[in-house]
């Protein structure tokens, strides 16, 4: 059972190695390659309004140009109190893509004067075919609060702003390891694994 190879559509090894951990404690003994393995790779736009649509568009162009079976993902901080906002913006919520100092700063400013905290990181991953006839999809969430300033210096985005539920510490004073144990993108990949070990 199990696919020769699937492409994970990222360039993160870090992104490649954890996934690859989880397909193989699911059972998958084919190989995972990145997009390094294909300089040529598309840039695929993210103009979908769900992390859904923007997780499968990718994973369908990914599949489609490398001819493999792709996984990929889209995630994000929903806040409830912006009515899951940034969400899908996450990455460009103050404008520029990338500006996670910035991009924190202006949540916390927009929540100065709401007590209501609760938010969650959300992560979809998708699972395309490259004949394009099949997709899955699978979503992770870590629900939790926002604090009133950062604190820690692991992570990145909004992680020294958000307090999983159940513990006291941010995402961003969690070791790695601990961090990827209860993450989104953990919990989303985890499962899919079963599928796609099960190609
Ligand atoms: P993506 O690369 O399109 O999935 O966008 C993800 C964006 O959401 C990042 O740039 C961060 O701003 C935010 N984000 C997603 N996952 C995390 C996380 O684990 N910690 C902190 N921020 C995250």
């Amino acid at each position: 059972m199990g696919s020769d190879r699937v492409v994970l559509a990222t360039r993160n090894a870090h992104k490649v190695a954890e996934l690859n951990r989880i397909l193989r404690s699911a059972g998958f003994t084919g190989e995972l390659v990145g997009l390094d393995e294909f300089p040529g790779a598309p840039d695929v736009p993210e103009t979908g309004s769900t992390f859904a649509d923007n997780a499968l568009l990718k994973a369908r162009a990914i599949a489609a140009y490398t001819r493999l079976p792709a996984v990929s993902d889209d995630s994000g901080l929903t806040v409830h109190a912006l009515n899951g906002m940034p969400g899908i913006l996450s990455a460009r919520w103050a404008g520029k893509h990338g500006d996670d100092r910035a991009n924190l700063e202006l949540v916390l400013g927009q929540l100065a004067d709401i007590d209501g905290r609760e938010a969650a990181f959300v992560c979809v991953a998708a699972l395309a075919l490259p004949d394009g006839s099949r997709e899955w999809t699978a979503t992770g969430v870590l629900p939790g609060s926002l604090t009133r300033a950062p604190r820690g210096a692991n992570g990145f985005g909004y992680d020294p702003i958000f307090v999983p539920d159940g513990m006291t510490t941010t995402t961003a004073e969690l070791a790695p390891a601990d961090k990827d144990a209860i993450s989104h993108r953990g919990r989303a990949f985890r499962a899919i694994a079963p599928v796609v070990a099960a190609l």
